[in-house]
């Protein structure tokens, strides 16, 4: 018999995997997409997590434009990790909007 496959449905964007995409995306994107593939996620489904993180191409093209260099942060209003802009910037994008 050809033994037991499992095959993963519906994985979950933990914070690791968040983060994974974070680094994924300021860095070599190519690899990350292979990678999360491997856990089970589709491009599209990395890249929409991604966009919903703040890391979307223009956003990510701007801060190279102004040499803005971006880097993971925790949260300080959920402890989530987010792309930040720097050291002023210790809020996601959700709490941000919160207030
Ligand atoms: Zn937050």
């Amino acid at each position: 018999m050809g033994g037991i496959r499992i095959i993963k449905k519906n994985p979950l964007f933990t914070p690791e995997i968040d983060k994974l995409i974070i680094e994924g995306f300021l860095g070599n994107q190519r690899a990350i997409f292979f990678e999360l593939r491997q856990e089970g996620f589709s491009r599209l489904e990395v890249v929409h997590r991604a966009a919903k993180l703040g890391l979307t191409k223009q956003f990510i093209q701007q801060c190279n434009e102004n040499g803005v260099i971006l880097t993971i942060r925790e949260c300080l209003g959920c402890n989530k990790s987010f792309v930040s802009t720097g050291v002023h910037n210790r809020l996601c994008r959700g709490c941000q909007t919160r207030g």
